[in-house]
């Protein structure tokens, strides 16, 4: 407010002088004379005119610019919402993993860019029995303890998805087969490892089999995806709680 007084008082002042600057050198020039009632209408005027009007305008300025600046902290917060909710749209709520169709589409893209990697589909064991058991709450636990231990298995860079109900998949960028042989079987160990208690009473072990294969410059997804499934298939037929490396390189059609 004091700002918008001294501001408008300024503009007020040098009104003053502009209309007694006029008045000293057109009157005199058209032949008339400066007297008492001319000095004062120059000084009163300018004043009576000049500082509400200014002040009128400073204030609304002022109004403006915070307008604005409240208008630019709305556009911010909107638009970090806005990503908030692209994220969780992206992600399974459970797990925290990308969700199906968010996991295929990245999969899809980066066998575009880069020329090697390997697929993990990992599929926890008898997984039916846990929920039929104790219960679909005391499952859904058990799975977050899985998709833990499958995060804590994984590289970092590496695309993780839960791409089923109980059944992950992971994209190990630019890994050869000895590589995510290794990374497969240190994710089986870390399930392996949850001491998972559904009763006070009870400590189960969980278990998961894991199926991969890898994948050369270009492969089509499904290729890899049909390989990786079939070698899981061979880990659950072997009984379980294994890793099974499709042994043949999915190349470009
Ligand atoms: P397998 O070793 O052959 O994979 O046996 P499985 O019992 O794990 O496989 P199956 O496909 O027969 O059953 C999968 C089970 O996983 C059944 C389904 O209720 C359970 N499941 C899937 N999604 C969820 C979930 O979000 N929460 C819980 N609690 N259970 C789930
Ligand atoms: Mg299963
Ligand atoms: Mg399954």
């Amino acid at each position: 407010m004091a700002t918008i007084v001294l501001k408008a008082s300024a503009v007020a002042v040098l009104s003053v002088l502009v209309s007694l600057l006029l008045a000293v050198t057109i009157v005199p020039a058209l032949g008339g004379v400066v007297d008492g009632n001319a000095w004062l209408m120059c000084i009163v005027c300018p004043l009576l005119i000049s500082w509400p009007a200014s002040a009128f305008t400073f204030w609304q300025s002022g109004r403006l610019k915070a307008a604005h600046r409240e208008l630019a902290r709305t556009h911010a917060q909107l638009a970090a919402a806005h990503r908030r909710l692209a994220e969780k749209a992206r992600r399974d709520e459970m797990t925290g993993m990308l969700n199906r169709e968010t996991f295929f589409s990245m999969l899809d893209g980066s066998r575009r860019r880069t020329d090697r990697g390997a697929l993990l589909i990992v599929d926890a064991d008898h997984f039916k029995r846990i929920n039929d058991t104790y219960g679909h709450l005391t499952g859904d636990t058990a799975l977050r303890l899985v998709s833990d231990a499958i995060k804590r298995g994984i590289r970092s860079g590496d695309l993780l998805g839960r791409i089923g109900g109980e059944e992950f998949g992971a994209l190990l960028v630019g890994a050869s087969a000895e590589e995510a042989a290794e990374v497969a079987e240190r994710i089986r160990v870390e399930v392996e490892r949850i001491r998972f208690k559904p009763d006070d009473e009870k400590v189960l072990t969980l278990t998961v089999s894991i199926g991969g294969a890898v994948c050369g410059a270009d492969a089509a997804v499904s290729d890899v995806m049909r390989l990786a499934d079939q070698a899981l298939y061979e880990a659950k037929n072997s009984g379980r709680n294994r890793v099974a490396m499709a042994n043949r390189i999915v190349a470009a059609a």
